[in-house]
């Protein structure tokens, strides 16, 4: 009898702590509520991993690195890019909750947060479109770091680094066909005023978006050494990238002031109408590069009201995604070199729109009449 109790209890020990350790799991993590700012650590869906006790899997491994990561001269740096040198796994540990993972560490909890929200980006854009299918676009995606708590300070500068959830693609050899993609998150900094960036779902998707956009429109510029005519050209594509980012990020939040619960003084709610200006459009055309960020937030802006005139903001996403796969031919070219502004672009998302949904185009085109300011002047032209 004893002998028969020990065998029970050794089975029900080890179904306790033999469990999948990868494929669709149930974590309790932090997570957003439906309403605004308001965040909760409850159990989620994690649908890619591959071991939860390496916080690996299909998307990347969410791992931590110790010293500056900026302060090290550039050689430094590239060996830590270039060869993951010095980046570390984090010390895990779960308990359970009948199928649940329960974070027992703050590391833990914060890194299986982390990871759902890049996973979020993922599942929206494997989801959207088979231009989007990221799986296909980057072969070596598992071999993404997401970076927790990493240090990043400018070379040569006292203060760190304001962009401090950042996707950053790094090119082995510099070259364009080999990269190596990194997410990074440094939650502790005393510039965070609300929720630190890298839990904040729609601030990660934002992040994930540049991953897609460098690999739908810039990866193929970069290939081809195909450089801007001008500044308005190269600052567009700038403020392009992160207004799409910022609309992105609203489709996963389903909160178009997901940006404030971060940083809640900035003009980044996409559900305030805003329109380009003719001081704006001067800006960019000046031969330099300019801050991408508030051009973003009218071009995301713009989308916004877009996906509520026409009802439908998934199919919008759609329709960007398409645009981000044609942009390279939504240029002009002079003497091979691209060209194109807002007006250009605008004109190119009304045509993927109207590929999907004909009748929507019209709803679309007077949203762009409205808000496009200089733009909607000179392509009207
Ligand atoms: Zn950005």
């Amino acid at each position: 009898m004893p002998v028969f109790i020990l065998f029970i209890t050794v089975i029900m020990l080890s179904s306790c702590s033999n469990g999948p350790v990868g494929g669709v799991l149930s974590i309790r993590l932090i997570q957003p509520t439906a309403d605004h700012c308001r965040y909760t650590i409850a159990p989620a869906t994690l649908y890619t991993v591959d071991n939860i006790y390496e916080l690996r899997g299909r998307i990347g491994s969410v791992v931590t690195f110790d010293e500056n990561l900026l302060d090290s001269n550039q050689s430094d740096q590239s060996i830590v890019l270039g060869t993951g040198a010095g980046l570390e796994s984090i010390v895990v540990d779960f308990g359970r909750s009948g199928s649940t993972f329960i974070p027992l560490n703050y590391d833990t909890l914060f890194g299986a947060s982390l990871y759902f929200a890049v996973e979020q980006g993922f599942l929206l854009f494997s989801s959207l479109d088979t231009v989007s299918d990221v799986a296909k676009l980057v072969p070596n995606l598992s071999d993404t770091k997401i970076v927790h708590e990493a240090r990043r300070t400018f070379k040569g500068e006292d203060s760190e680094a304001v962009d401090n959830a950042e996707y950053k693609p790094y090119f082995i050899n510099d070259n364009p066909e080999d990269i190596r993609n990194y997410f990074f998150s440094f939650p502790t900094t005393p510039l965070i005023e609300g929720m630190p960036l890298g839990v904040n779902v729609g601030i990660m998707v934002h992040e994930f978006t540049h991953l897609v956009f460098h690999y739908l429109a810039r990866k193929q510029r970069l290939k081809d050494q195909t450089g801007f005519a001008d500044y308005l050209s190269l600052n567009t594509e700038r403020a392009l990238n992160e207004g799409l980012a910022d609309y992105f990020g609203f489709l996963v939040a389903k909160d178009p002031g997901f940006f404030l619960c971060t940083f809640p003084n900035e003009p980044r709610d996409l559900s305030q109408a805003k329109q380009f200006s003719q001081e704006y459009h001067n800006e960019i055309s000046q031969e330099k590069v300019v801050a991408p960020h508030s051009g973003g937030a009218v071009w995301a802006a713009i989308q916004y009201q877009i996906g509520q005139a026409i009802g439908d903001h998934m199919v919008n996403g759609r329709s960007l995604v398409r645009l981000m796969g044609g942009l390279m031919n939504c240029a002009t070219r002079t003497e091979g070199k691209l060209k194109f502004d807002f007006g250009k672009v605008a004109k190119c998302h009304l045509d993927s729109l109207a590929q999907l949904r004909s009748d929507y185009q019209a709803t679309a085109q007077a949203v762009y009449s409205r808000y496009l300011g200089p733009y909607g002047d000179s392509s009207a032209k």
